[in-house]
């Protein structure tokens, strides 16, 4: 393999892009020298700081590698071994963390809501949880949403608002997965806080590599109580970084200026344009409505390995099927006239 010249941008997932200017001169300005190991450094003060600002709350902040990590230790830190989660049915955590969650939970269950365009909502809780009250039913504890889901949909402020209060009715705590929050707000175009501990989220585990950082995800504790001891718990998963200024530089550079915005706008208007360039097309049928940074569209067969074998990568296993194509900080609008111009030319 030939490893210094580039290789074009894709569309299989917005972690294929590289790490944007902003972090890199954070993480360079950051390897000035010597800090103290384990969080005890300016950089991971300063990220942490900056995050409390951002949503406008004294919030209990971690850096931890992924957002594996950040969804398990959280919702460990939520249940008991003998309580259950609520999610969608193709929620991360149930999907694609290899059971994660129910192990670092020492065997927490996971229950499956079903919901259009990838959302769970205030009915599908209540009867979840309303359907046994038994002692013989792993007793419901919290309930986990995707903003943005994995099928590229937004919850409104609205509905968020409405799990909340369904949740606070029921006595459940409520974790929100924000792999991709940044594309969330930028969608929705409302402040951080409305759309989190203001609607009734207890914890958020907010992404930053896919927006542009190197490595590292930061669990947000908006519910200060539910962070009793989780430095333990990271340490003991083995999600306690030694050279943590290097997890939380990226966080300084980027939410500075509101660039994490500004790189999650960009993918998403990258998407838009995709999808406004596609969606007419013969023979193709846009899955979901297009809210975040991802388009998912069902092909014929033989048109995606036509993509394929014109050398475009994506994955077609992730939400219910179909093509995602996912658009990232870098992607451009000549990558999205190229990739269409492939797509109308094997479709016609
Ligand atoms: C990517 C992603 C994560 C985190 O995955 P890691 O690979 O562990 O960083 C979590 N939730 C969703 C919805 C994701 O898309």
């Amino acid at each position: 393999m030939n490893t210094t010249t580039p290789r074009p941008r894709q569309f299989a997932s917005d972690n294929n892009a590289g790490i944007c200017p902003e972090a890199w001169a954070a993480l360079a300005e950051a390897n000035q020298g010597h800090a103290v190991g384990y969080g005890d450094d300016p950089w991971t003060a300063k990220a942490a700081d900056l995050i409390r600002e951002v949503f406008e709350t004294d919030c209990e902040v971690f850096f931890v590698f992924n957002g594996t990590a950040a969804n398990s230790l959280a919702l460990a830190s939520l249940c008991q071994s003998y309580h259950s989660i609520l999610c969608h049915e193709i929620a991360h955590v149930e999907t694609d963390e290899c059971g994660a969650p129910e192990f670092f939970s020492n065997g927490t269950k996971v229950l499956l809501l079903p919901g259009e365009n990838g959302k769970i909502d205030p009915s599908g809780i209540e009867r979840m949880v309303r359907r046994r009250t038994d002692i013989h039913y792993p007793k419901p504890r919290v309930v986990s949403v995707t903003q943005a889901t994995e099928v590229g949909t937004v919850y409104s402020v609205d509905e968020l608002k409405a799990v909340g209060l369904m949740a606070k009715a029921l006595g459940l705590k409520v974790h929100m997965d924000g792999a991709r929050f940044a594309n969330a707000v930028a969608s929705l175009g409302a402040k951080p806080a409305e759309v989190t501990w203001r609607a009734g989220i207890d914890v958020l585990c907010l992404g930053g590599t896919k927006n542009g950082t190197h490595v590292g995800d930061a669990v947000v504790f908006f519910n200060r109580d539910l962070a009793h001891e989780f430095d333990y718990r990271c340490k003991q998963a083995g999600q306690l970084a030694s050279k943590m200024r290097f997890l939380a530089a990226p966080w300084v550079g980027t939410l500075q200026n509101g660039v994490w915005l500004r790189h999650a706008a960009h993918a998403n208007r990258m998407a838009e344009l995709l999808h406004d360039q596609i969606r007419e097309l013969p023979r193709l049928k846009i899955l979901f409505p297009r809210q975040a940074n991802s388009v998912f569209a069902e092909l014929p067969e033989a048109v995606s390995a036509g993509l394929r074998a014109r050398g475009w990568k994506f994955y077609n296993f992730i939400g219910r099927g179909g093509c995602r194509l996912m658009c990232s900080w870098d992607t451009t609008e000549e990558d999205i006239r190229n990739f269409a111009s492939d797509l109308k030319a094997l479709l016609s």
